[in-house]
C-alpha cells in the first residue's frame, strides 16, 4: 500500500510538537528544581554565617569582658598598693585571690619603677619576666604605661615552651606619679581554655592570630577545614590581634548532591521513556496509517462488491452487511445489524423453511456448494438467492460466527428456466422435424392397412353382392379388416405419442421396452434404407427415465446410423443396437457400419445446427447430448472397429441405474 509521504511526514511533525511539550515541562521542571536546592543551600549558608558571627560576637564581648574584669581588679589593687606601707601583704592577698578566681592568669607582678620586680604570684622563679628584662614586647608595653599612666596590653610574645603571652600592664601611682607597675601575664592559649566555653568548641576552631595570620593560641576540638570562617579584632589585648572563629561544619553536601544527582537522573530516565515513547508512538502511528489504509482498501474493496456478504454470531444475530447485501434487499445496514431471526428479508410463507436453513447453518452443517433459497426484498419483491456460508474466524483463530455471501440468482433463474423452455421447445421441433422427415414412409407404411383394409373389403362387398356370402366367409374377413385398422391405428398412435408435447419428466421405465417400440416405429424406414437391425438387449431392470426423451435419442442415433450406411453395400448394411448392464449404471451403444467421421467432423459433432446433410438441420446429436446429461448420463462416440469398411461409427451412452 503506498501512502501520500505528506501525510505520515505530518503526522510524525505533529507527533513531534506533541512530545516537546512534556519535554520542555521535564526541562522547566529540572530547572525550578536545581534552583529551588540552590536557593535552599544559599539560605542554609546564610543562616550558618548569621549564627557564626553572633557566637564570634558573643565570645569576643565574653573574653573582653572577663578581660575588663580582671583590669579593674588589677587597677583596684594599683590603688590600693600606692600608699600602703603594708602593700605587699596586700599585693599577696589580693593577687592569691585574683589568681584563684582568674586561672587564666598564669602570674602576677609588682614591679617597681625601674622594671625590678617587687613581688611576685606565684613567685618560684616561674615569672616569666624575674630579673624584669624580659621580651622586649613586655618592656615596650612598660614604657609605654609608664609614660602615659594607663593600663596597656603588650604585644604577644612567645616563650621558649612556645606559648604566646600577652601582659597587662597596670601602673601603681604614688603621689601622682608612676611609682611602679602590676603586671598580669595571660598565656593566650590557657586563655581561650579557659574563657571559650565547651559546646563553642563542638561547633568552632578558635584562634587568636595576627594580621600576618601567626597563629598566637587556638582551641578546637576536631581538625577540619571550612570556608565558613570569620575574623574580629581581638580587643582589649588589641596589637592587631584577631580573634578567628571556623565552623567545623562545613554545610554537607552530600545529601544535596545525592538529590540533584537523583533529579538528573530521573529526568534523563523521564527523557529516555519520553524517546522510547516517541518511538512507540511512530511505529503506532506508522501501524494506524497502514491500518487505515487497509482499513479504506477493504472498505472500497467491500463496497464495489457486487455479492453481497452478511456476518452473523453464533447466536444468529446480524454483525455485519455490506452495501450488495443492503442493495440487494432493500433493507439498510442499521436495520439488519443486530437483527435476531426471523430476519425481515425472509419471505414469510417460507419461514419455517427459512428458520431450519438457518439453524442448520448455525450448526455449522450447511452444504458445502451452498443453498438456493428465497428472500424477500423491503418492497415485499421475491428474489432467489445462493448463499454459500463458511466459518467467521477471527484473528486469534476463534470461530466468532458465520460469513455467508448471497447471489442474487432470480435473473439466472430466469434465463435458466427459458433456456431449459427453449431446450424443450427445440425437442419438440426436432421430434416434428424427425416426424416430417418419416411422413413419407410413415404414409407408405399407413398404405399398407388401409390398401388391406380396402381390398378385404372389396372382396366382402363383391361376396355380398354375389348373394352367396355366408357369414363364415365374411367373418375372417373383416378380422383381417380390424386386425389392418388396429395396424394403421398403433401407427398413428406412435406418431402421436412422438410429436406429443409434454413436460419432461423421470419415472420408471423399461430400456427395453424403449427400444422394441422405437424399432417398431423405424421398421419401415429400415425396409425402405435396405438395413439390418440387429438387437441384444438382455433382462434390464427398471430405470428413472423419460420415456419420450430416451426414445427421441435413440431414434435420433438410429436414423444417423442408417443414413451413413447409404454408401454401403446393401449386404454389409447392419445397424446393431445393444444394451450392458454395469454396476450403477446401462451402457447403450448404437453401431453402424457406415462412413465413419472424419476428425474435424468429430470436433463439432455435438454442436447445435452443425450438420454434413445438404437437408439435415444439425441439431440431433446436440439434443441427444442435452437429454442424456438431463439423465445424468454420458454421450460420446468411437470408430466401430468391427466395420467391414474399417469406418464404421459406435455412439455410446450411459444411464444412472439409481436416480441421483
Ligand atoms: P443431422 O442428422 O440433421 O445432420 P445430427 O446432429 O444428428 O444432425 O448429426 C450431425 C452430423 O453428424 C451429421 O450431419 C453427420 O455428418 C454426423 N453423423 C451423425 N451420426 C453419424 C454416424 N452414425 N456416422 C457418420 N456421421 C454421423
Amino acid at each position: 500500500m503506498n501512502h501520500p509521504p505528506q501525510n505520515s511526514q505530518g503526522n510524525s511533525r505533529r507527533l513531534g510538537w506533541l512530545l516537546a511539550v512534556p519535554k520542555l515541562g521535564i526541562v522547566l521542571l529540572l530547572v525550578a528544581l536545581l534552583a529551588l536546592l540552590w536557593l535552599l543551600h544559599r539560605n542554609e549558608a546564610e543562616e550558618e554565617r548569621t549564627s557564626l558571627i553572633k557566637d564570634v560576637l558573643w565570645l569576643e564581648q565574653n573574653l573582653r569582658f572577663h578581660l575588663n574584669g580582671n583590669e579593674e581588679q588589677l587597677q583596684q589593687l594599683a590603688l590600693e598598693i600606692a600608699d600602703l606601707p603594708t602593700g605587699q601583704r596586700r599585693f599577696r592577698l589580693r593577687a592569691e585571690h585574683m589568681l584563684k578566681n582568674s586561672p587564666d592568669i598564669a602570674q602576677i607582678l609588682w614591679l617597681d619603677r625601674s622594671r625590678q620586680v617587687v613581688d611576685a604570684l606565684p613567685t618560684a622563679g616561674n615569672e616569666p619576666d624575674s630579673n624584669a628584662a624580659g621580651p622586649p614586647a613586655s618592656a615596650r608595653a612598660f614604657d609605654v604605661a609608664s609614660r602615659l599612666g594607663k593600663r596597656q596590653y603588650s604585644a604577644p610574645y612567645f616563650l621558649e615552651g612556645g606559648r604566646a603571652f600577652v601582659e597587662l600592664h597596670v601602673p601603681v601611682f604614688h603621689e601622682r606619679r608612676v611609682s611602679g607597675m602590676l603586671v598580669a601575664a595571660y598565656p593566650l592559649d590557657t586563655l581561650l581554655a579557659n574563657q571559650v566555653p565547651w559546646w563553642f568548641t563542638e561547633k568552632y576552631k578558635v584562634e587568636i592570630v595576627d594580621d600576618n595570620d601567626l597563629q598566637y593560641a587556638t582551641k578546637t576540638r576536631i581538625q577540619g577545614n571550612s570556608d565558613l570562617r570569620y575574623e574580629i579584632p581581638f580587643d582589649p589585648p588589641g596589637s592587631g590581634l584577631l580573634l578567628r572563629v571556623t565552623s567545623y561544619h562545613s554545610p554537607d553536601n552530600t545529601l544535596q548532591r545525592l538529590l540533584v544527582a537523583a533529579i538528573i537522573l530521573l529526568a534523563a530516565g523521564v527523557f529516555l521513556s519520553l524517546w522510547m515513547v516517541r518511538d512507540l508512538m511512530k511505529k503506532r502511528s506508522r501501524a494506524e496509517e497502514a491500518l487505515r489504509a487497509e482499513h479504506a482498501f477493504r472498505a472500497a474493496m467491500e463496497d464495489s462488491l457486487t455479492v453481497g456478504m452478511r456476518a452473523r454470531d453464533l447466536e444468529g444475530h446480524v454483525i455485519y452487511v455490506n452495501p450488495a447485501f443492503c442493495t440487494m434487499t432493500g433493507f439498510s445496514a442499521s436495520e439488519l445489524v443486530g437483527h435476531t431471526p426471523p430476519m425481515p428479508y425472509w419471505a414469510p410463507e417460507q419461514l419455517e423453511e427459512t428458520l431450519a436453513m438457518h439453524q442448520t447453518v448455525l450448526a455449522g452443517k450447511a452444504p458445502l456448494d451452498g443453498f438456493e433459497i428465497t428472500f424477500m426484498r423491503k418492497n415485499g419483491e421475491r428474489f432467489h438467492a445462493l448463499v454459500y456460508e463458511a466459518k467467521l474466524i477471527d484473528g486469534n483463530g476463534k470461530h466468532t460466527g458465520w460469513m455467508a455471501s448471497v447471489l442474487d440468482i432470480t435473473e439466472r433463474k430466469h434465463a435458466e428456466e427459458l433456456a431449459r423452455q427453449q431446450q424443450e421447445q427445440l425437442q419438440f421441433t426436432s421430434r416434428l422435424v424427425t416426424m416430417g422427415e418419416m411422413a413419407s414412409t410413415l404414409a407408405h407404411e399407413l398404405n399398407q392397412p388401409l390398401a388391406a383394409i380396402a381390398s378385404y373389403n372389396t372382396g366382402c362387398l363383391n361376396l355380398l353382392s354375389s348373394g352367396q356370402a355366408a357369414p363364415q366367409d365374411i367373418v375372417p374377413a373383416l378380422e383381417k379388416i380390424a386386425a389392418q385398422a388396429q395396424r394403421a391405428g398403433k401407427i398413428i398412435r406412435r406418431v402421436h405419442d412422438f410429436v406429443r408435447k409434454s413436460e419432461p419428466k423421470r419415472a420408471p421405465c423399461q430400456l427395453g421396452e424403449v427400444i422394441e417400440d422405437c424399432l417398431g416405429f423405424i421398421e419401415a424406414e429400415a425396409r425402405k434404407h435396405q438395413v439390418r437391425i440387429e438387437c441384444d438387449i438382455p433382462t434390464l431392470p427398471p430405470i428413472p427415465a423419460d420415456r419420450l426423451m430416451l426414445e427421441q435419442v435413440l431414434l435420433n442415433l438410429i436414423r444417423n446410423g442408417m443414413e451413413a450406411m447409404a454408401a454401403t453395400p446393401a449386404a454389409d448394411r447392419v445397424l446393431r443396437v445393444a444394451v450392458e448392464l454395469g454396476t450403477n449404471e446401462l451402457l447403450v451403444s448404437v453401431s453402424d457400419q457406415g462412413c465413419g467421421i472424419a476428425a474435424d467432423v468429430r470436433e463439432k459433432l455435438f454442436t447445435a445446427f452443425f450438420t454434413t446433410k445438404q437437408e439435415g438441420m444439425g441439431i440431433g446429436l446436440s439434443i441427444c447430448r442435452s437429454i442424456v446429461e438431463f439423465h445424468r448420463g454420458r454421450l460420446w462416440v468411437e470408430e466401430n472397429p468391427l466395420s467391414p469398411s474399417g469406418s464404421g461409427t459406435i455412439f455410446r451412452f450411459t444411464l444412472p441405474l439409481e436416480a441421483a
